[in-house]
C-alpha cells in the first residue's frame, strides 16, 4: 500500500470510528431479534465447549445445513473430550469424509489428546489456554470462549465482516490488514457493550455474537439482503446511502488453476487395489484408487504402461469426475482395468480389496464418486 492510499484509509477509518462509536445502539435491537429468530440448530441446545468446539471446527467453511447430520453423528460417537483423544485416527477420519478439509480433523485429535494430557481432561476455560490448541484460531477461539462460557471475547467471521462493514460504510477492501484490525476492535467494544447490558438469566456475550454471525447468514445476505426485514436498518449508512449491493468491498479472486489427473481402477478377481494417501500430502490419510497427475495431452495409455506396466488394450474410460479444492479446478479421469492376471504393481503401496471393503474406507470425496459409479 502507498502512503498516500494509507493516509486515505487513516482517514476514513477515522471517520467511521466515530460511526463505531454510534453502533452500539445496535445491541438491544439485534439482541431482540435473535431472540425471536434464531434458528434452532443442535449445538444450540448446549452449553458444553466441546460439542461447540465441534460445531465450530465443522462450520469453517462449510454450511450448516451441511454440517448438521455430522455434527449429530459425531456427537453420538466421540460425545466427550476423551472418546476423541481415544479414538483411532481411520475412524475419525472416515465420519469427516465428505465434508473437505480434513487437516480440521486432524487438528481436533491432536487438540482432543492435548486437553487430556495437558489440562486433566477438560475444555480449557479462557481464550489464552484455548487459542494455542492446534486448529484454533482467533475466531474459533472467541466463538467457544462467548458460546460456552459467556465470556466477552469478540468473534470476526465472513458474516460478521459484511454485517458491520455495512452498518459502517466501509468502502476499503474488507480483506486488508487495517479493516480487519478495526472490525475485531468494532466486535470487541460491541461485546463488551452487550455483556454490561445484561440482566441476570441472560448471556448476552453469547447472544450477541451468535445474533451477529445469525443476521449475516439470514438477512445481511452477501447479494440482495432483506433489508427491509433487517431490525438495524435505520442504524445501517450502506443501506442509507444505497451502497449495500458494494460493500464490503473484496478484490478479485485469483483466477482457478486447471489440474488433470488420470486414475485407475484396477480389478482382479473382485478386488480393486487401493492406496493410502502419505502423511505428508493433502488429504493424508484418505484411501484412492491410483491416480497421477499429468499434462493436458499425455494419453491414459502412456501413464498405464509407465507405472502400471498395462497395454491400451485393457483400458476402458469408466467416467469423469471435475471437483475444485480451493483455487484448483480438478479433472479426473478414471479408466477400469480387468486384469485376468494378477498385475504387476512394484512402484505402489497399497492394498487389494473387495467392493465392500473399499466402501467402509475413508475415500476422497472425488474416489468416493468413482467407487459409487462402479456400484450403481
Ligand atoms: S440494513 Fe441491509 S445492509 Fe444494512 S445491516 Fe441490515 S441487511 Fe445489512
Amino acid at each position: 500500500m502507498s502512503s498516500s492510499q494509507r493516509c486515505r484509509l487513516a482517514g476514513v477509518l477515522c471517520v467511521v470510528r466515530i460511526a463505531a462509536m454510534q453502533i452500539r445502539s445496535i445491541v438491544i435491537p439485534l439482541l431482540k431479534w435473535f431472540s425471536e429468530n434464531s434458528r434452532d440448530l443442535p449445538w444450540r441446545k448446549t452449553i458444553d465447549p466441546y460439542a461447540i468446539w465441534v460445531s465450530e471446527i465443522m462450520l469453517q467453511q462449510t454450511q450448516v445445513k451441511t454440517v448438521i447430520p455430522y455434527w449429530e453423528r459425531w456427537m453420538k460417537q466421540f460425545p466427550n473430550i476423551i472418546s476423541l483423544a481415544n479414538a483411532q485416527e481411520e475412524d475419525i477420519i472416515k465420519l469427516w469424509e465428505g465434508l473437505g478439509y480434513y487437516s480440521r480433523v486432524r487438528n481436533m485429535h491432536k487438540a482432543a489428546r492435548n486437553i487430556v494430557t495437558k489440562h486433566n481432561e477438560r475444555f480449557p476455560c479462557d481464550l489464552e489456554h484455548v487459542l494455542p490448541l492446534p486448529g484454533v484460531g482467533r475466531y474459533t477461539g472467541g466463538a467457544i470462549c462467548s458460546i460456552a462460557y459467556n465470556q466477552p471475547e469478540p468473534i470476526v467471521d465472513g458474516n460478521v465482516i459484511r454485517v458491520l462493514t455495512r452498518l459502517l460504510g466501509i468502502e476499503e477492501s474488507s480483506k486488508s490488514k487495517s479493516v480487519i484490525d478495526f472490525l475485531w476492535s468494532v466486535a470487541d467494544d460491541l461485546v463488551k457493550h452487550a455483556i454490561s447490558l445484561q440482566k441476570p438469566m441472560q448471556r448476552n456475550a453469547s447472544s450477541f455474537n451468535q445474533a451477529m454471525m445469525e443476521l449475516g447468514a439470514l438477512v445481511c445476505i452477501p447479494k440482495n439482503p432483506l433489508c427491509n426485514h433487517c431490525p438495524l436498518k435505520e442504524r445501517c449508512i450502506a443501506r442509507k446511502e444505497k451502497k449495500v449491493e458494494m460493500i464490503p468491498v473484496v478484490p478479485k479472486r485469483a483466477s482457478l488453476t486447471k489440474r488433470r489427473f488420470v486414475g485407475f481402477v484396477i480389478c482382479w478377481r473382485n478386488k480393486m487395489f487401493v492406496s493410502r494417501r502419505p502423511n505428508s500430502v493433502v488429504n493424508a490419510g484418505f484411501w484412492e484408487f491410483p491416480n497421477w497427475e499429468v499434462a493436458t495431452k499425455v494419453e491414459a495409455v502412456t501413464i498405464a504402461e509407465a507405472n502400471l506396466s498395462l497395454s491400451q488394450a485393457e483400458l476402458k474410460p469408466l467416467c469423469v469426475i471435475n471437483h475444485s479444492i480451493t483455487r484448483y479446478r480438478n479433472r479426473l479421469e478414471i479408466f477400469l482395468i480387468k486384469a485376468s492376471r494378477k498385475p504387476h504393481l512394484a512402484n505402489l503401496s497399497g492394498k487389494w480389496l473387495s467392493e465392500s471393503e473399499v466402501k467402509e474406507l475413508p475415500l476422497t470425496s472425488a474416489h468416493r464418486k468413482v467407487l459409487n459409479k462402479l456400484i450403481f
